[in-house]
């Protein structure tokens, strides 16, 4: 009997695969039995190394910097990972800081996903996006006005996307990572304060790990999750209920 949790035989391209979530999602993907192809702007040696995957240069600086990658290789799941966080008060933010994260965390993902589902479509292949969506697709926040803006972006695509691909075999569901120790919460971290009250109001008592976030994209990816379209899965220690 096949394993509906298993990956074996599929292909995943992951964005933002050198560091943190987009690196722990690649290595469980490859622990699941996927090839996996580590994308982004920053050589992903690591990755590459510990998955035993390739490495392709992708930079969102650029939102259609993927247009031409799906046409050229079948790929299966598509993780829409990369992303960036300008702080600043909203009073003081700037047009560039602006549409810096617009491009990468919200127009990037659109037109990635956008390229990956018409090769899916022409292939009548099917295929599985996981977006990686934010606390922030829900809430607020505070100093982050593009990133927030971006999130709910993120969360109303992949509902929009479901709706529109669901029938032609493509699942898009996103995941939204609660406070996950990598280099996007190194200020919050930094900052006693702040890091104190996150902490406190963390059900399940501490910060999320990139590994957390891994095996949730598995399942998102898998078999198992074939009925499920347009959801965005909090994996955040219970902060979302409190
Ligand atoms: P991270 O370690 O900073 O990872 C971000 C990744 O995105 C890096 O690989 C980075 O590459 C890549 N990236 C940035 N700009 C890019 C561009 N122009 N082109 C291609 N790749 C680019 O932080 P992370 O926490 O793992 O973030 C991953 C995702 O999770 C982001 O979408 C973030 O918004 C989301 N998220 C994180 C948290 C959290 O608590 N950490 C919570 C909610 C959502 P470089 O190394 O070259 O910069």
């Amino acid at each position: 009997m096949s394993d509906p949790f298993s990956l074996t035989g599929q292909t995943a391209l992951v964005t933002g695969a050198n560091t943190g979530i987009g690196q722990a999602i690649a290595l469980a993907m490859a622990r699941a039995g996927a090839r996996v192809i580590a994308a982004g702007r920053s050589p992903c040696t690591e990755t590459v190394a510990l998955t035993g995957g390739e490495f392709l240069l992708l930079d969102f600086a650029d939102p259609m910097a993927a247009r031409d990658v799906f046409a050229a290789r079948r790929i299966d799941i598509l993780v829409n990972n990369a992303g960036i966080i300008r702080r600043a008060d909203s009073l003081d933010f700037t047009e560039s800081d602006w549409d810096a994260v617009m491009d990468v965390n919200l127009k990037a993902v659109f037109f990635t996903a956008q390229a990956f589902a018409k090769a899916a479509v022409d292939r009548a292949s099917g295929g599985k996006i996981v977006n990686i969506a934010s606390l922030l697709s829900f809430q607020g926040g505070i100093r982050v006005p593009s990133y927030t803006a971006a999130k709910h972006g993120v969360a109303g695509v992949t509902k929009l996307l479901a709706n529109e691909w669901a029938s032609k075999g493509i699942n898009v569901n996103a995941i939204a990572p609660g406070y996950i120790e990598t280099n996007n919460t190194e200020a919050l971290r930094a900052d006693p304060v702040r890091s104190a009250e996150i902490l406190s109001r963390i059900p399940a008592g501490r910060w999320g790990q990139a590994k957390d976030i891994g095996e949730a994209a598995v399942f998102l990816a898998s078999p198992a999750a074939a009925y499920v379209h347009g959801t965005v899965l909090a994996v955040d220690g219970g902060w979302l209920a409190r």
